[in-house]
């Protein structure tokens, strides 16, 4: 909170000044003597019940300890012009409340009606009433919150579509998750809008269109059906999904390169792919159970634990590399 201090200069401030004792400038003489600017500062940040029961800024010390403005005679603008608080002052004689009040309706007003829509004035007063009005405000003034604010202001209608189609950031998230905590958005299943949108980008990465179509079935029938079915997707139920989607890719795109395809492929092709990688491959045990079940891979094929390195295909260099 309060700045780094300048050295001392006796030769240009030889009167110390009467609260910290240091030589800086005297910035204001009060009837306890002269303070200079960081006491200054320090006082009208000072807030407090006063021993004569007052509450709000102790600019004054009596006998050490702090005192309102009438107890120690101190003559100091703390009265925000706008909402009458005693505080500091921001700019323009109103308070870092009131400052931030002042930018927060401004952000969100729409220009078209000139007021708040009814869907944002619990954001708006979500953000008025931030615990810290300065860091408030230092977070508000960033230009991607200013803007993200203001692209909100004008959207036509509060919905957690109108959020996905604003471009994704922190800002994006931690207002809408202003909005559900204040009712105006309903919960949903992030987890599970996740799973969608990053299989949607899996998908992309499947290098054969047929294979495509395969990983299209089995994110679509087998992991979002089940997910489907839940109240809720777990953080493990997501992760777990994302990994066997991963390896199944990761073989199909395998088997691309080798020129096989799903329906022709044999043990020995999967052994080898299996010893070939890491441990994490035996996961695909499960979309090969799938796809066999489904018909798109030829029955009685597995994927056997502790398969790795033991390959008979597998040459020399091939199984030190694997074991490393
Ligand atoms: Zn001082
Ligand atoms: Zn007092
Ligand atoms: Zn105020």
């Amino acid at each position: 909170m309060s700045r780094p201090r300048k050295p001392e200069d006796p030769i240009r401030w030889p009167v110390p000044c009467n609260r910290c004792g240091q030589h800086h400038q005297t910035v204001a003489r009060w009837p306890d003597g002269g303070v200079c600017g960081y006491c200054y500062q320090q006082a009208k940040r000072t807030r407090g019940v006063c021993a004569c029961g007052h509450e709000g800024v102790l600019p004054g010390l009596i006998d050490a300890q702090p005192a309102c403005r009438r107890c120690s005679g101190i003559r100091l603008n703390v009265d925000c012009r706008s909402c009458g608080a005693e505080d500091e002052l921001h700019s323009g004689g109103r308070c870092w409340t009131c400052v931030l009040g002042h930018a927060v309706d401004n952000l969100l007003t729409d220009p078209a009606t000139g007021s708040v829509s009814n869907d944002l004035i619990p954001l708006a007063a979500a953000l008025k009433s931030m615990k810290r009005a300065n860091s408030g405000l230092t977070w508000i003034r960033q230009k991607h919150v200013t803007a993200f604010l203001r692209s909100l202001a004008t959207a036509p209608a509060i919905t957690h579509e109108t959020f996905d189609g604003l471009p994704e950031s922190r800002t994006r998230e931690y207002v809408r998750g202003l909005l559900i905590e204040h009712g105006v958005l309903p919960r949903r299943d992030e987890l599970r809008m996740r799973y969608d949108s990053w299989a949607a980008q899996a998908l992309e990465r499947v290098s054969d269109l047929q294979n495509r179509e395969v990983i299209r079935r089995y994110i679509r029938w087998h992991h979002q059906r089940r997910m489907n079915h839940m109240d809720e997707v777990s953080r493990g139920t997501f992760l777990r999904a994302k990994q066997e989607v991963t390896v199944a890719i990761d073989l199909l795109n395998w088997l691309t390169g080798q020129g096989i395809k799903l329906p022709e492929l044999q043990q020995s092709h999967l052994d080898v792919w299996q010893a070939e990688g890491p441990t994490t491959r035996r996961i695909a045990e499960r979309f090969l159970k799938w796809a066999i079940k489904i018909k798109a891979a030829p029955a009685g094929l597995a994927i056997l634990p502790h398969r790795r390195g033991t390959s008979p295909k597998l040459d020399k260099t091939r199984q030190d590399r694997t074991k490393r």
